[in-house]
């Protein structure tokens, strides 16, 4: 399998001899940084969370000659150049999508954003760091250190598709670091999604503004902090009837709404929808069906 996911990456992508144009800023190196990101790769596609864990593996494998020691390996990817990696990326994304491999989802090619936490440590700090302190049982508080980014994932049926990421700094909320992330995604891959899916953070005038401008339609959850879209929402689902659906044993009913006037900063309509479920138990599904004459 490992083999022949290396045999597949090189013909189709070619990946071995695109990586060797990245280049980082350590001078005089005497390792190439293209035998530092076939270190990452293979710590990738092995599947192992970290490089201490690919040094472990490699010693077991009697390869250590092969691949740099972590040190340098994590030395030299301080300085890697990200603008490099990323035209990598846009390369392998463009033979990827022109050979057929992703697939949109309903019809629609999907783009999801969201935050995420990397690696957290109580001893080990950098200077990009973020601190927090928790409360440990017993009611120990202590500081912990860690990372955050924001990831921008084309969703597929089969294969999702990570475009780029972006990190969250030191005293920002996921929303800037995103911001930044979109607005470069929405340029490198300008066609390659029609609609950006994001959690409550995202339902935000400036996310959605950015978004409208690159003619992007933008899906976030509308929760209760939303006052105003929210209570007109409700207040017409009290009006309206609402359309009803089953699947197994699960019971919806579905409002859609075009609510407008409700958003300062946002002044174009938006389309609300609410969803209510009911698990059915047993007794109640067959008397249902028993009343639609199903059974
Ligand atoms: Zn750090």
């Amino acid at each position: 399998m490992y083999r022949k996911l290396i045999w597949y990456s090189n013909k189709i992508f070619n990946l071995f001899s695109i990586i060797a144009t990245i280049t980082d800023e350590r001078l005089k190196p005497q390792i190439a940084t293209v035998r530092i990101t076939t270190a990452i790769i293979i710590m990738q596609f092995s599947n192992l969370g970290s490089l201490n864990s690919l040094s472990q593996a490699i010693s077991v494998k009697n390869l250590k000659k092969d691949i740099p020691s972590v040190s340098t390996i994590a030395r030299s990817a301080d300085s890697i150049n990200l603008e490099e990696i990323r035209n990598i990326g846009i390369e392998i994304y463009q033979k990827a999508r022109k050979s057929k491999m992703l697939s949109p989802y309903c019809g629609m090619w999907v783009g999801i954003v969201d935050g995420h936490e990397q690696t957290t440590s109580k001893y080990h700090r950098c200077p990009h760091c973020k601190s927090r302190i928790v409360t440990k049982k017993g009611g120990v508080k202590e500081v912990q250190y860690y990372h955050e980014f924001t990831a921008f994932i084309l969703a597929g049926p089969d294969i999702s598709f990570i475009l780029d990421i972006e990190p969250i700094l030191p005293g920002e909320g996921e929303i800037s670091s995103s911001y930044r992330l979109l607005e470069r995604v929405l340029g490198n891959y300008s066609k390659a999604f029609s609609v950006v899916i994001g959690d409550g953070l995202y339902l935000k005038e400036t996310v959605f503004n950015l978004l409208k401008k690159h003619h992007k339609y933008t899906i976030a959850v509308l929760k209760e902090e939303r006052r105003q879209i929210f209570e007109e929402a409700n207040s017409l689902s009290l009006l309206l009837e609402p359309k009803t659906y089953k699947q197994g044993r699960t019971y919806y009913k579905v409002w859609d709404h075009l609510v407008s006037g409700c958003w300062d900063g946002y002044g174009k309509k938006v389309r609300v929808i609410s969803l209510y479920q009911k698990k059915l138990q047993l007794k109640e599904l067959t008397q249902r069906m028993a009343k639609s004459g199903k059974i």
